[in-house]
């Protein structure tokens, strides 16, 4: 039980991690490790978190780049503009600057982390219901495939804790939609309600592309496990939210 869980260790100078919500300074509804501050939680306390979390894991708290997520297909590689203070709004981000660390933001979406050893170049995604339905994913890895020269068979990719098909009801509106786009499997019937698991959408998304490496090693149900993990369904939507931060840096602590 900590504060954050790494994935993808097996690169030299890649950080890669998911918070939890363990431990932290912010109080109950946002207990304890929050590190979004447009969900009400006081800002001090959410500064305070990034910078315990930037001093655990050896970046420079005001050179992450979060995102202002707003469900989209919106990608956006990112510039001089982008800091700490001045969060672009989308919901993918991709670099190849180093000692920039990228978050993604999550309570049940997935936060998914990219990193092409090739061309060190990384990827922070969110996806939930409707960024997977809108492609976020294969249009965040063709973007990296078209900027940066990316071979998708060789991009490592880590899936973080959200939201499973165990605990994601859905109506038969959600359902029909998923259906006619294909993704039929991702849905489960049980007596009378749906259950959807958006990761079999984005499981099939990265099998059509060609991606072979996932680490799914915090592929965790966070519904279930609220009590580690935010839920946006399971805390009544007043909660805090989780980070998935990915960096090229030459000083990663040790796992
Ligand atoms: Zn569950």
């Amino acid at each position: 039980m900590k504060k954050y869980n790494r994935v993808l260790t097996h690169h030299n100078d890649l950080l890669a991690c998911f918070t939890t919500r363990l431990e932290g300074v912010s109080p109950p509804p946002y207990r304890g490790f929050n590190v979004a501050f447009h969900v009400g939680d006081n800002p001090d306390h959410v500064r305070t978190n990034h910078q315990t979390l930037a001093t655990l894991l050896h970046y420079d708290r005001a050179k992450l780049v979060y995102m202002n997520q707003i469900h989209s297909d919106h990608v956006h590689i990112l510039t001089d503009e982008d800091d700490f203070d001045h969060p672009p709004t989308c919901d993918a981000l991709i670099t190849h600057r180093r000692e920039t660390p990228l978050m993604v933001m999550s309570a049940d979406c997935i936060p998914i982390l990219v990193y092409d050893p090739t061309h060190e170049v990384i990827a922070a995604i969110h996806a939930g219901r409707a960024g997977a339905l809108s492609a976020i994913v294969p249009k965040t890895l063709q973007t990296m495939k078209e900027v940066y020269g990316s071979h998708l068979h060789e991009l490592h990719i880590a899936i973080g804790p959200s939201i499973q098909g165990c605990c994601y009801e859905v109506n038969a509106t959600i359902a029909h939609e998923v259906k006619s786009l294909g993704y039929g499997t991702a849905l489960r019937y049980e007596e009378e309600k749906i259950f959807l698991d958006v990761y079999t959408i984005v499981q099939q998304q990265l099998m059509t592309l060609g991606v072979l490496h996932i680490d799914v090693t915090q592929y965790h149900c966070s519904a279930c496990h609220h009590d580690e993990y935010f839920s946006y369904r399971a805390d009544h939507q007043r909660t805090g939210r989780m980070g998935g931060v990915i960096s090229l840096q030459s000083s990663v602590p040790t796992a």
